[in-house]
């Protein structure tokens, strides 16, 4: 039987229509804006100014303390402004805006083609080059992942879990790369247990990808201590504790990190951009974007340099159709909705969804039937229906003594509502005030 986790969990539609689609380079944008803040943890602060000449690849900015990460040209050209732009949040944020001249790369960065596959680089110094290279996790939660290879005193990793999952549906940027970059990948892992100090890696992949594990089982082979495994297709299989049970069948406990149960989980994406960082000396400024939906003339998985604008994306696709009701960003789970197209695609940016408007359109919440699906579907253990009554009451507290803070924000309480109720919106809410509350708190004592 296929290894996965026992609690929850749903199944969504899987809509991979570009699995089959080979990664295409999108092309090198006339501008790019490139945000300071791609990360979790302190934006990073600017090294250059308008007028600046800079190559691709030449670090722009800094990263401000330990969790933060640096931020590299993706293009060459000349600075033409810093500014206060629209993200894919929907906010606004400081970025440095580049004007493009041709494509100059930083002659520190290897372009010679092969793999390099012997590591020679000691483990502080794999470290310190993850942290120069900008790399943070490429699944989509963009924490920096210097700090995830850095293991606290007094805490140890026993394996390193490396997540090839790919739960999200019509996404399949990580499923590509496991295809055409399966060796590097390889070798990223190997760089990775090298830092850990560990020797041995696990690779979860869903058994919706079967070409992705027998390629990545076979190179698997000739690396030691790296083994690949197929695991039951359930959403949201690919969140870390969630993959860790499967795997290893420890359970991380409630505000605890999976270093505690001796695991540390990297994705295939990040793997890659280690490899990339340390064996060729190139940062991370770019990487796979699966662009899809159902009316796109071209969907496909896109090679896009960070400060891309998605509407060159979507044109590569074969352009907007004209009935589209929604753009996501990210999956159609844990994605958030566009408010435009001229945002730029970053490090964290797995995928761009076409919707639509008819399909776009949300259907009437109706009252609570009691029915419990949302408590069975949660792979958390909680209870949604009472947690979304207590965030729209304004009964923080008692939202974070029902542990709203475990919520992963999966979305799967409200996909699976038979009444339709809005349960993660108002989730997501509560949560932030709890959150904002204990910050509060900590900093009166
Ligand atoms: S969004 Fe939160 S509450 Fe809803 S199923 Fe996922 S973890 Fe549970
Ligand atoms: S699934 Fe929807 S209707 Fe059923 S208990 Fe949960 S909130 Fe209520």
């Amino acid at each position: 039987m296929l290894k996965t986790f026992p609690l929850g969990g749903i199944h969504p539609p899987e809509n991979k229509l570009t699995a089959g689609k080979a990664i295409e380079t999108a092309g090198i944008p006339a501008s790019v804006s490139i945000p300071l803040s791609q990360h979790i943890g302190a934006p990073a602060v600017a090294l250059v100014k308008k007028g600046d000449t800079v190559r691709t690849g030449q670090k722009i900015a800094e990263s401000k303390g330990f969790i933060s990460a640096c931020i590299h040209s993706p293009v060459s050209g000349k600075v033409n402004r810093t500014d206060s732009l629209i993200d894919t949040s929907g906010y606004r944020q400081e970025m440095i805006v580049i004007d493009t001249e041709g494509d100059e790369w930083d002659e520190s960065i290897d372009r010679s083609p092969g793999i390099k596959r012997e590591i020679t680089a000691a483990p502080a110094e794999i470290i310190k080059k993850c942290h120069e290279a900008g790399i943070v996790g490429m699944g989509g939660a963009t924490f920096p992942s210097h700090v995830k290879l850095s293991v606290p005193d007094g805490k140890k990793c026993e394996v390193l879990i490396i997540n090839g999952v790919e739960c999200e549906p019509w996404l399949t940027s990580d499923h590509r790369l496991m295809l055409e970059k399966g060796e590097e990948i390889l070798v990223g892992i190997s760089i990775m247990m090298k830092a850990l100090n560990v020797t041995s890696a696990m690779v979860g992949i869903e058994n919706n990808k079967t070409d992705a594990i027998d390629r990545m089982g076979t190179l698997a082979r000739s690396f030691s201590g790296i083994s690949v495994h197929a695991l039951k297709v359930k959403y949201p299989q690919g969140a870390e504790k969630q993959l860790i049970k499967a795997l290893i069948n420890r359970e991380v406990p409630s505000g605890r990190l999976p270093v505690d149960v001796g695991a540390v989980v990297h994705n295939v994406g990040t793997a890659f951009a280690v490899y990339e960082a340390v064996q060729k000396n190139k940062p991370l400024f770019e990487r796979v974007v699966t662009v899809t939906g159902k009316s796109l003339a071209r969907p496909g998985n896109f090679l896009a340099r960070t400060g891309t604008p998605v509407s060159m994306l979507i044109e590569a696709a074969g352009g907007l159709p004209g009935d589209t009701g929604k753009i996501i960003n990210g999956g159609p789970m844990m994605g958030k909705a566009l408010t435009g197209t001229s945002v730029p695609v970053v490090k964290g940016t797995s995928g761009i969804i076409v919707i639509p408007a008819a399909d776009a359109e949300r259907s009437p919440a109706g009252p609570c039937i009691r029915c419990a699906k949302c408590v069975t579907g949660c792979p958390m253990n909680l209870e949604p229906f009472l947690l979304m009554s207590l965030s729209a009451a304004g009964h923080v507290e008692r939202a974070g003594s029902n542990k709203i803070a475990d919520c992963m924000e999966c979305g799967s309480c409200s996909y699976i509502c038979p009444a339709r109720r809005p349960l993660l919106d108002y989730i997501r809410l509560g949560k932030g005030s709890y959150i904002k509350l204990l910050r509060e708190r900590k900093l009166k004592n």
